[in-house]
Order: structure tokens, then sequence, then C-alpha cells
């Protein structure tokens, strides 16, 4: 899909940001609502610590606010002007649509804000592998 190397395929994957090796969470499927934003400690690749500094990750909610409003946004375009219906009816799909993407829109965003401090490492994810 996206070629390891890239941000993007960090933030869509939620791989370790700095080798793309393994993913930063415990459980992968973001559904499991007690694990969704469980992270290992550190990477087992490259032992990158995820956590810079104690609660780094409440950065990642000015990062949710804005992901959040995209995917707000894309329900909105969909219900009102692909399926027309009801301004009220739109509104009630952009809830719903928050909800069932709630888990995802939080990896989302956690995978942005740590994707904003670390760039891949070519050197970090040849060694080893
Ligand atoms: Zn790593």
């Amino acid at each position: 899909m996206f070629k390891k190397g890239t941000s993007l395929y960090s933030i869509l994957t939620g791989a370790c940001p700095k080798c793309h090796y393994e993913s930063m969470y415990i459980n992968k499927n973001p559904y499991v609502l007690r694990d969704t934003l469980k992270i290992h400690d550190h990477c087992s690749h490259c032992k990158t610590k995820y956590r810079l500094e104690p609660s780094f990750f409440y950065g990642s909610m000015y990062v949710s606010y804005g992901v959040g409003i995209a995917f707000a946004f894309a329900a909105f375009v969909i219900s009102y002007l692909f399926l027309e219906t009801s301004l009220k009816t739109s509104f009630i799909s952009i809830i719903i649509t928050l909800i069932v993407f709630g888990p995802i829109i939080m990896r989302l965003s956690r995978n942005i804000w740590i994707n904003l401090f670390m760039k891949y490492d070519k050197a970090l994810a040849k060694e080893q592998s």
C-alpha cells in the first residue's frame, strides 16, 4: 500500500516512527477499547523510546481535534451532498461517525503526533534485519 520509509506509512499503520519495523501498539486492533491507547515502552527492533517525556501524548489531543474535524467534514459531505439527507440527519451522521471512528481518530492523532518528532531512520531500520 504505502511504502516503508515515508511518514505516511507510520501514520497509517502505527508502525515505529524510526524503523517502521513493528507496530507501536500492543494490540493492533484499535477496537479492542481497553487496548486502544496502549503502546509499547520502546521498539523491540531499534530500541526507540516512544514516550519522549511523561505525558508526551497529551499533545496528540490538538492533532485529534483536526483529525476529528476532517472526519466530521467527510461525514457531512457524504450524507448532505451525496446522499442528500436533511441537515439534521447530516449532523446525526457526523456524531455517529465521530463515535464509530473514535478509536481510529485517536490512534491516527498519536501517530501523526509522534511522527512530528521522529523521522524514519534508514540506518536503524537496516540494523539487525
Ligand atoms: Zn523501531
